[in-house]
């Protein structure tokens, strides 16, 4: 997607951080942090949502989980703890429009979230 923020992180057209790769995933730390370890893992496809996820993204969408929990090791969070959370449009707080999910360590988190 020509206009999409994190489309052109993947096509390296605007720098980041970048912490984990495979084919598919790509994780990298957030430019504005809400945790000592705030990192957000993406799909290199471009999909807007949760909303517009289909059946053939299934095995995607549990690469996400799984990229999470290679990246909590990897970041040394796993046994202390973590979050991991996906906004979905206005009500959710999504801001950006190529699903993502946050993964947020280093802090206790609260609950329930705001
Ligand atoms: P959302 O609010 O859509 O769930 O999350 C979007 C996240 O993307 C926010 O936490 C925001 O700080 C992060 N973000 C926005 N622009 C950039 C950017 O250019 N680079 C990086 N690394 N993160 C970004
Ligand atoms: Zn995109």
């Amino acid at each position: 997607m020509d206009n999409c923020l994190f489309c052109k992180i993947v096509k390296g057209e605007i720098p980041a951080d970048i912490v984990y790769e495979n084919k598919d995933i790509l994780g990298f730390r957030d430019i504005d942090p809400k945790a000592p370890l705030h990192i957000l893992i993406i799909p290199k496809k471009h999909i807007e949502s949760i909303n517009k996820l289909k059946i053939s993204d299934k095995h995607l969408a549990g690469e996400l989980i799984f990229a999470s929990k290679e990246i909590a090791k990897n970041e040394g969070i796993d046994s202390k703890g973590f979050r991991t959370i996906i906004n979905t449009n206005e009500d959710g707080g999504q801001t950006v429009y190529h699903i993502h999910m946050h993964i947020m360590g280093g802090r206790q988190m609260k609950w329930p979230p705001g």
